[in-house]
């Protein structure tokens, strides 16, 4: 089969690869059908995540039909059309009984990390059990791949850690497709006001499509100051940053209301200043965390029903043979005005 690989900093190519078979009974052999590109993958070219090593296959997210079951498998047969979730877990251990899957003894983020992932042909699925989804009839495929990763952590992650409740005013910083989920995912439950914050103006606009109501551009005005002015000096409810860097979880610090929440969604890769000297009289709370894909039933059902419509992230499709003309436009998502590019099998 072929399969795009990692092969040192800098590095990858889309080379034959063994396809990959039953190793453990709980296994399931996976068919892509669609898969896309992630940050987390831009990432880990350019050397951030040292765990992933030459030769690994990359990817995390897409859609397939089985086509191989371990014997202990009991929710799915071959044929069956499924979702991959980002997160593998066993469903038993101590944290999966949490629903802390992020954190299973046998699983967590390994997908394109530390197993082969899904920007191949076929991709091994441990505990398929409980890693794996069906896809309900009809569902829209391209959306669908919306919910291997993005979506279940702008939920989790932003909306749900931050708990946004109805009237709120939230801040969004970071206005990539993790930032845009959280908008999605955040109109659930009826802020009053979403202001979006990046320096992208093509993505500010993107987002004023997808239910922001005001949206401000780094670089162009001053967002604290604009912030403290559509609030009455008062800051925000919630405060989420999806980007990642230490600027950006500055501004959170300081638009952040009294009894406020700041939830850092980004992954980041150096420290960031504290500023408890100023926030510690303020009665808020800071969260962070991994995506556990927990909500992945229930974002299921919303997707089922229309209540969301994540396929509206797609910009660009690609076979999946063209993966590295698909990785050029994502790694220059700026200028070629892309968000989540869809490769078919
Ligand atoms: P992305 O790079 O596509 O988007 C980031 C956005 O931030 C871009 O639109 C960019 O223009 C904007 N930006 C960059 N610097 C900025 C600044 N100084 N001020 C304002 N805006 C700025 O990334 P993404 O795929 O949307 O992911 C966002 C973050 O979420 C990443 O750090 C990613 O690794 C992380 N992530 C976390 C989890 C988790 O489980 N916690 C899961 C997936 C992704
Ligand atoms: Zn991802």
């Amino acid at each position: 089969m072929k399969a795009l690989v990692y092969n040192g900093p800098g590095q990858k190519d889309w080379v034959e690869k063994e396809k990959p078979g039953i190793d453990k009974p709980t296994d399931v052999i996976v068919r892509i059908t669609k898969t896309t590109i992630c940050g987390t993958d831009l990432h880990i070219l350019k050397g951030d995540v040292p765990a992933v090593t030459p030769g690994r296959t990359l990817g995390h997210e897409g859609v397939g039909v089985v086509e191989e079951v371990g014997p202990a498998v009991r929710n799915f047969k071959p044929g069956d059309p499924v979702l991959i979730s980002c997160v593998t877990s066993c469903g038993a251990c101590p944290n999966c009984k949490r629903q802390l899957y992020a954190h299973c003894s046998d699983g967590g983020w390994i997908l394109g990390h530390l197993i082969d992932g899904t920007q191949a042909e076929y991709v091994r699925i441990p505990h398929g059990d409980n890693s794996l989804y069906p896809i309900p009839d009809g569902a829209d495929e391209e959306a669908l791949v919306m919910l291997s990763d993005i979506m279940p952590t702008g939920l989790e992650i932003g909306v749900q850690y931050g708990k946004v409740k109805p009237g709120d005013t939230i801040a969004i910083i970071g206005a990539g497709p993790v930032g845009m989920s959280v908008l999605l995912t955040a109109q659930f439950y009826s802020p009053g006001k979403i202001v979006m914050i990046d320096m992208d103006p093509a993505r500010l606009e993107l987002a004023k499509q997808f239910g922001a109501t005001d949206t401000l551009q780094v670089g162009e005005v001053d967002v604290v100051e604009e912030i403290m002015k559509m609030t009455d000096d008062l800051g925000v409810d919630v405060a989420i940053e999806a980007v990642g860097v230490p600027a950006t979880f500055d501004i959170c610090q300081k638009i952040v209301s009294a009894g406020g929440a700041i939830a850092n969604v980004g992954v980041h890769g150096k420290p960031v200043e504290l500023h408890i000297e100023e926030l510690w009289i303020k009665n808020i709370n800071i969260s962070m965390g991994l995506v556990n894909t927990n909500t992945t039933p229930m974002l299921l059902k919303t997707l089922n029903s229309g209540k969301v419509d994540p396929g509206r992230l797609v910009t660009h499709r690609f076979k999946l043979e063209e993966i590295l003309d698909a990785y050029e436009v994502f790694g220059n998502a700026a200028r070629e005005k892309a968000m989540k590019v869809i490769l078919n099998a």
